[in-house]
């Protein structure tokens, strides 16, 4: 069994999902094929749910009708024989019926979470349709009877493994599934979803639950590249990371892959490839518990943090200090990212201010507390840092203009990270380019 992914741009066009259609077909292996609800969708399924949400029932309604407008001509353009052009529009019908009932219900989260689930529904339909119309024999699975989170939203890839062996032992006569990514139920049993970008963290959650083969995510670049490609002209495909380089990358920034979809393949040594749908022939990048070579393989960039340092002189041979700053923090439900310490002060970061009220309130009788807000880590991602030569001395020359705010080095043996403000991350990235990796 193998499972292939493919995102927003690989299904955005009719003639996108003709190839998608091809790639899967290619060979006689088993195939979960999950797939992301087509590009743009999502985003204007959260402006609708964002309308609603204020009350703009106006604006909510010309978003709807825009999207509907662009389904039909999708449709248009996918199927050609009078049958399936009439299921695929029945598709389109069933669900901007139900966007536009929802004008009238008032707006909830459970409703959000609904809203935003019809993205990924429709694109596996509409693909089934065209697989239909080819006689490309599959069976569509669906998401929402196997995909489930917990209370505390994590994955529960037993149960999600239960449920699959279930669904695909009903259907040993099938060798290609298709199924919607992002999607899933939670403790309540409401449709819910595994946060943006989170069909891949599907792929690879139904890959370790499958045992697949491997796990291979189809999307609009060649692998993961060195260097993010929207911010840095010239950058160049990684050809071999293991899960734990991946992983970081992944979490600091490289929005080629969900922040923790690595774990579940990992756990499971499921290796994960990444390829691009234009160009099926290019190698891709390869992510296997095997890091390949020694030394830094990529960089990545973080926005959205925000820095809190924490100065006491009680803190001065003092023990259980840490652990109380910590248990706020832990209080909050807000992780960590970075920490430095001195012998009388501490600085974290964290990525998100939905507690920092509270937080920087509950931190104050431990002594004065400053928040900078607008920050970036720059992580710079490999294998065994720190036995590669001269590293620190590379990189802080060719950053010498930046002025980095905190500095994360020896935490994993993977990642140095650098806290810089938000205005200056391009810059360090283009240096960091040109410094590391000669390019
Ligand atoms: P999909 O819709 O297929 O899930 P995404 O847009 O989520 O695709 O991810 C692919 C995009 O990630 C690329 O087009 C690229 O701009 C961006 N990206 C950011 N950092 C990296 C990186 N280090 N390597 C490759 N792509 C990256
Ligand atoms: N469609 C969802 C999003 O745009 C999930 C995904 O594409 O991975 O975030
Ligand atoms: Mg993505």
């Amino acid at each position: 069994m193998k499972v292939m992914k493919f995102g927003g741009t690989s299904v955005g066009k009719p003639e996108r999902m003709r190839q998608v259609a091809q790639l899967i077909t290619k060979d006689s292996e088993a195939t979960i094929v999950v797939l992301s609800a087509l590009s743009g969708t999502t985003n204007a399924l959260v402006a609708i749910s964002d309308n609603l949400a204020q009350a703009k029932r106006d604006e909510a309604k010309q978003n709807i009708d825009k999207l509907e407008s662009h389904y039909r001509s999708f449709v248009l353009e996918l199927v050609k024989t009078d049958p399936i052009r009439d299921k695929a529009n029945a598709v389109v019908t069933e669900h901007f019926e139900f966007l536009n009932i929802i004008l009238r219900i008032s707006f909830s989260e459970a409703l959000n979470k609904d809203i935003l689930a019809q993205g990924e529904l429709m694109s596996t339909k509409l693909f089934s349709c065209y697989l239909e119309e080819q006689g490309i024999d599959h069976l569509l699975l669906p998401a929402l009877e196997f995909m489930s989170i917990d209370q505390q939203e994590e994955p529960q890839l037993s149960l999600i493994r239960s449920r699959l062996k279930n669904l695909l032992a009903q259907h040993s006569d099938k060798k290609l599934f298709i199924t919607q990514g992002y999607i899933c139920r939670n403790a309540k049993g409401e449709v819910d979803n595994l946060k943006r970008g989170g069909s891949d963290y599907t792929a690879s959650l139904v890959a370790a639950a499958a045992h697949a083969s491997v796990c291979e995510i189809w999307t609009d670049i060649d692998g993961m590249h060195n260097n993010d490609p929207r911010v840095v002209q010239k950058t160049v495909a990684i050809e071999q990371l293991s899960f734990d380089e991946a992983a970081e990358l992944a979490y600091f920034g490289a929005k080629i892959l969900h922040p923790t979809c690595i774990w579940p393949a990992q756990q499971e040594n499921v290796p994960v490839k990444l390829l691009n749908t234009m160009q099926p022939d290019a190698t891709g990048t390869v992510i296997t518990k095997e890091a390949g070579s020694v030394g830094i393989k990529a960089v990545a960039a973080k926005d959205g943090i925000i820095a809190i340092k924490i100065k006491s002189s009680r803190m001065l041979l003092a023990y259980g200090f840490l652990r109380k700053v910590f248990e706020v923090f832990e209080k909050y439900r807000t992780s960590i990212d970075m920490i430095t310490t001195s012998e009388v002060a501490v600085s974290v970061t964290i990525d998100s201010d939905a507690a920092l009220p509270q937080i920087v309130k509950e931190l104050e009788p431990f002594g004065s507390v400053e928040v900078e807000k607008d920050q970036t880590i720059v992580s710079i991602v490999g294998n065994e840092i720190a036995k590669t030569d001269q590293v620190l001395q590379r990189l802080f020359e060719s950053i010498q203009s930046v002025p980095v705010t905190m500095v994360s080095y020896g935490g994993s043996p993977h990642n140095i990270s650098l806290l810089v403000p938000s205005v200056h991350k391009n810059h360090t990235l283009q240096l960091l380019n040109s410094g590391l990796f000669g390019l």
